[in-house]
């Protein structure tokens, strides 16, 4: 029987919850398992970590440190940008916009100037995970090469 580990597909349903709050943060209920290949930076360190060595139908609850997670906030990723940089888009606090160096937030918006925060919204959070092993199979050759899983819950192309 498969077992999750390094070059496997893993096909999981998930919840993520904040600790502190009870607040589902992401839930794949209602949709396709998520399917991600194993050791390819596709998901967060520490949901990888926690999920090695199980198998299909396997439950595994864990806890993730911010470091284990989306990382600790930086305080230098907020910035402020003149509304004239946004060109056509009126920014609006609560906007997730994308940049050439990644998707930030908009913070707030006062006269011409803009506070956006390139943060991801969970750095800093420590976060748990419930865990549903769905099914485990060997990637194949293109899935190796493209570094992603193909198929349901993954990469269709
Ligand atoms: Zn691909």
């Amino acid at each position: 029987m498969s077992i999750i580990e390094e070059n496997s597909v893993a096909s999981v349903h998930y919840t993520g919850t904040l600790p502190e709050s009870g607040e589902v943060f992401d839930t794949s209920e209602g949709r396709d398992p998520l399917a991600f290949l194993v050791g390819h930076q596709q998901m967060i360190p520490g949901f990888e970590q926690e999920l090695i060595g199980a198998a299909k139908g396997e439950r595994r609850t864990f806890t993730l440190e911010p470091e284990r997670a989306y990382g600790e906030r930086i305080p230098e990723a907020v910035q402020q940008i003149p509304a004239g940089m946004f060109g056509d888009i009126a920014p609006e606090p609560g906007m997730t916009l994308m940049s050439d160096v990644g998707p930030f937030n908009v913070v707030s918006v006062e006269d011409d100037v803009v506070t956006v925060d390139f943060n991801h919204k969970l750095a800093g959070q420590t976060l748990q995970f419930s865990v549903e092993v769905v099914d485990v199979r060997p990637a194949t050759d293109e899935e190796l090469e493209h570094g992603h899983a193909h198929g349901p819950g993954g990469v269709n192309h």
